[in-house]
């Protein structure tokens, strides 16, 4: 018997086998879920279709989160599959390179919308879009970093979409929580992933990290994996509206000296 025996989530987000997404993906796949995958077309021969066929997921279908036409088509196929959904994820992001490097006030208005849209206003575009499939009891998770709240080296401009992100979440489990439907985040500690190589400076806190909080190592795809499980099943019926910290203890520290 898995937790989520009977459950069905589709997953925004599969990059490659790096990706969170894809660590959800496998630890909900491992607790019986259903799963449906959607990435952005470049991506889904040469990398997403591979991926799902190791886990016997059929569903797979492009979408490009900034264009709500497909947004509407990928629930449309759902709703035609499946019918309806108890789990999304959105495990997806974009900023500019060169916002990802140097000063954030260099920032420029093009990459300001795109990164804000891409980032944060997607996981609102896709919630809208599932809502007519989501049941009583669904369970709505995205990812987030402390950037959000903390000013963390060459992070800029994905800090403040993600503060928007988090904002999102809590305004989204407001509104959707009469109808029994919860929206959470995961805060995830530096994983290596195609995203986070994007930002500057990316392995040295990588490796700073693991010297520093408490738990003294860094999260996996599985730590994430086993968050996003308790997310999705019944075991947080209660929780709604939280940014769930999966980063070994660092967000607690006010000073960080490692041994
Ligand atoms: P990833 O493997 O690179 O996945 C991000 C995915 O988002 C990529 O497939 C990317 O495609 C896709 N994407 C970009 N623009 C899109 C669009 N318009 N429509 C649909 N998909 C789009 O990186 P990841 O690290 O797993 O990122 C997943 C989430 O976790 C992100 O929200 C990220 O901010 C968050 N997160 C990551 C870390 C970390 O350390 N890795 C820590 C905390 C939170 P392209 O590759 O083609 O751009």
């Amino acid at each position: 018997m898995g937790l989520l025996d009977g459950r069905r989530a589709l997953i925004f987000g599969v990059a490659n086998d790096h990706s969170i997404a894809w660590g959800i993906a496998k630890a909900l796949h491992a607790e019986g879920a259903t799963l449906g995958l959607s990435s952005l077309e470049s991506l889904l021969d040469r990398r997403v279709r591979p991926l799902a066929a190791q886990l016997g997921v059929e569903f797979v279908e492009p979408c490009d989160v900034a264009d709500d036409a497909q947004i509407a088509r990928v629930f449309d196929r759902w709703r035609e599959r499946y019918g309806d959904l108890d789990v999304l994820v959105h495990a997806l992001a974009f900023a500019n390179r060169e916002d990802l490097d140097g000063a954030f006030v260099e920032t420029s208005r093009e990459g300001f919308h795109r990164a804000l849209d891409v980032s944060a206003y997607s996981l609102t575009a896709i919630t809208r879009g599932a809502l007519p499939l989501l049941r009583p009891g669904a369970s709505v998770i995205t990812l987030t970093y402390l950037g959000a709240e903390r000013a963390v080296p060459h992070y800029n401009v994905m800090g403040v979409a993600k503060a928007a992100l988090e904002a999102s979440v809590r305004y989204l489990a407001a509104d959707l929580g009469p109808a029994g439907i919860r929206v959470n985040a995961i805060s995830a500690g530096p994983v290596r992933t195609l995203a986070a190589s994007g930002v500057s400076g990316f392995r040295d806190m990588y490796a700073h990290f693991r010297e520093i909080a408490p738990l003294r190592r860094n999260m996996t795809l599985a730590d994430v994996g086993g968050a996003a499980v308790w997310l999705a099943s019944g075991l947080s019926a209660g929780v709604t509206g939280e940014v769930v910290y999966v980063d070994g203890g660092f967000s607690i520290l006010g000073v960080g000296l490692g041994e």
